[in-house]
């Protein structure tokens, strides 16, 4: 059984230290009580889309500890959560700091609102895998080996699946989201580019501009299905 919306209050879930930022914050990741994670799920790799969090932290807390069936980091740049930045603490985008073959050491821009243009700057790390943030999730995942991430982000409005699995159509199909093989520019350098080339395949869950109510209801179902095992049989 569930937790009831009365105990929905703490977070009582154990989570495990799977490194530290490069702040010093804990990096944490929530994972089942018993049997191996297939999919790992992540908020908050941009500090400044931690609704992600929010959403991720009230789906572990409406479940007890045995129903969690999947790995659930509930931000993954923390430094930026609590700045309230993009970027982590050395201003680096960690969504652009992943050792792929098209990282690039130019200057990474991004948007502050949909209708403002793409222009504020942020650096993708001195090097490829640069960042102590990057390192950690880069071995957690060699040491775990999730069959699918789902990471989630804002606000676009969107799934993102160049492969069109069918987890991310039943996702698309849920939230009325629309499924796209892409975000519309490119990503060098990106988490997600950097598990297609390890062949890990990832749904990117950009959350639409939506007040909190809304997101909670439409949202936190589809996150409790695939922290519950409710995907599981969808995974090739
Ligand atoms: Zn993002």
């Amino acid at each position: 059984m569930s937790h009831s919306l009365s105990e929905y209050g703490p977070l009582t879930h154990q989570p495990r230290k799977y490194g530290y930022s490069e702040k010093g914050c804990v990096l944490e990741i929530f994972e089942p009580t018993a049997g191996l994670a297939q999919i790992l799920i992540m908020g908050s790799i941009h500090g400044d889309e931690s609704l992600s969090t929010v959403l991720l932290s009230e789906c572990l807390r409406s479940l007890q500890a045995h129903e969690l069936k999947s790995s659930v980091i509930l931000a993954a740049n923390p430094d930026g959560v609590l700045a309230g930045t993009r970027c982590n603490s050395r201003g680096v985008d960690l969504n652009r700091n992943y050792p792929t073959t098209n990282w690039a050491p130019d200057p990474v821009y991004y948007r502050n609102r949909p209708d403002t243009p793409q222009n504020i700057a942020l650096s993708p790390g001195a090097m490829a895998g640069s960042e102590a943030e990057t390192k950690a999730l880069i071995e957690l995942i060699q040491d775990i080996k999730p069959g699918l991430i789902v990471s989630i982000h804002g606000f676009l409005g969107c799934i993102d699946d160049p492969d069109a699995s069918p987890i991310a159509q039943d996702i698309a199909l849920r939230t009325g989201l629309d499924l796209v093989p892409d975000v519309g520019y490119a990503t060098p350098g990106s988490f997600g580019s950097w598990c297609k080339e390890q062949t890990i395949p990832i749904i990117t869950y950009e959350l639409p501009s939506q007040d909190i109510t809304e997101l909670k209801q439409l949202h936190v179902p589809v996150l409790k299905d695939l922290c519950t095992g409710h995907y599981h049989k969808l995974i090739s």
